[in-house]
């Protein structure tokens, strides 16, 4: 009997990406997974039902039938307290939990008895790569970003030469050089911009210079354990400001990245740094989700300080749902290798690094240390 897969439609407002695309289910139904997905789970993404059933797919009317049906639910975003309810005991989940936001969702799983896994507690190790969600969906993000800075300046980002004259190229600014920050640098140098890119890792100067842009070097280094970046001390945070505050005052648009796991994201960019900046530019703040890189972001609005745009987007990756699909359902596909060889039987095994690292819920216990810890304190 084949494992039953099952892709709600996802009802998280803005979501417009889908767990499984069709080609991924045609590659699953071929290793042997039965896949059924809702009705128009697809649609916001461009990924029609008919396209769904051609690659194998049963397709069923209501969220209700792939809850009944599915062995394992695969999702973007965490199930609502509500499909939490509809889902058998017997299932598992796999989607980006969130754990530390959503955590009555965790609590009503861990009570229900379902197995649950976060895909953003996957253990950053190379065997892990193709399942790395959140690089692919940095990838997306840092992208968007050039694109969204490109789009609010004002101004042309190449430098042109017209008969109506010559336009000086725009000055880019990324603070962060991990997986968005890079992505952003490339899209930012692809429009012509002159890009300058910043990060306390030292690592990340060559990759940035790889990609045409200049490092800002501050003379410390910040480099974690894993390949993130630790926390700074305060005097290499006041050295750090008084450098970045230069270039920021000289941007036409600043896209911050900057994100330190598990904490709140370092606030890089004072209230005073953006009154620097020239009226027409625009800051993009990708850490908006997680307090900020920017004194004055808030997230999901864009405010208009003295001229300056401050852009806190969120969930930026939904906003680009065919690509950000494509490459979260591999991602998806590749971390399911681990569940099964055939799509039959399933060969988990419990003390796998990544199955382990991932595991948030299972036999009615939070299985995730810090989430235990942070359900047990009580808070939501
Ligand atoms: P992230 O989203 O946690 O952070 C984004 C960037 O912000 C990082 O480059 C970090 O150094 C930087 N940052 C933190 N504090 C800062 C500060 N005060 N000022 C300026 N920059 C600051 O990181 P990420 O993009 O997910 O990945 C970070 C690194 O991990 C990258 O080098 C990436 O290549 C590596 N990585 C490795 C694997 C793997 O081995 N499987 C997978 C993914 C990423």
């Amino acid at each position: 009997m084949p494992i039953r897969l099952g892709v709600p439609k996802e009802i998280t407002l803005g979501e417009r990406r889908v767990a499984l695309v069709p080609d991924v289910v045609a590659r699953l139904v071929k290793k042997g997974f039965h896949v059924v997905v809702e009705k128009d789970a697809g649609k916001t993404a461009f990924f029609t039902d008919d396209v769904y059933r051609s690659a194998g797919a049963e397709i069923v009317g209501n969220a209700s039938a792939v809850y009944a049906a599915a062995d394992i639910v695969l999702r973007v975003q965490p199930p609502s307290l509500e499909e939490i309810s509809a889902l058998k005991a017997s299932s598992m989940v796999i989607g980006l939990m969130a754990a530390h936001a959503n955590i009555d969702r965790v609590r009503r799983m861990q009570e229900k008895g379902v197995t649950s896994f976060s895909l953003e507690l996957v253990p950053r190790i190379t065997r892990a790569q193709a399942m790395d969600v959140l690089s692919s969906q940095a990838t997306v993000a840092g992208y968007k970003a050039a694109l969204l800075a490109a789009n609010m300046t004002g101004r042309f980002l190449p430098m042109l030469t017209t008969a109506a004259g010559t336009i000086r190229p725009a000055r880019v600014l990324i603070m962060g050089a991990g997986v968005a920050g890079l992505q952003a640098i490339a899209t930012a140098r692809r429009l012509g911009a002159i890009v300058e890119a910043y990060d306390v890792r030292r690592a990340a100067g060559e990759q940035v210079l790889s990609l045409g842009a200049k490092f800002l070097a501050l003379e410390i280094n910040a480099e974690g354990s894993g390949g993130y970046a630790r926390e700074l001390t305060a005097e290499e945070k006041v050295q750090e400001q008084e450098m970045l505050a230069r270039h920021v005052g000289e941007a036409d648009a600043v896209i911050t990245t900057a994100q330190i796991p598990g904490r709140a994201a370092p606030r890089l960019i004072s209230r005073a740094m953006v009154e620097r900046m020239k009226p027409g530019s625009v800051v993009i703040d990708l850490a908006a989700e997680s307090g900020g890189n920017c004194e004055l972001t808030k997230a999901g609005e864009v405010l208009d300080h003295h001229g300056v745009s401050v852009v806190g987007p969120v969930n930026i990756a939904a906003t680009l749902p065919v690509h950000a699909s494509e490459m979260y359902a591999k991602n998806m596909m590749s971390f399911l290798g681990l569940f099964s060889d055939d799509g039959s039987a399933l060969t988990i095994d419990w003390n796998d690094e990544i199955i382990k690292g991932s595991l948030l819920t299972r036999e009615g216990q939070i299985m995730n240390e810090a989430v235990r810890k942070l359900a047990e304190g009580g808070s939501s």
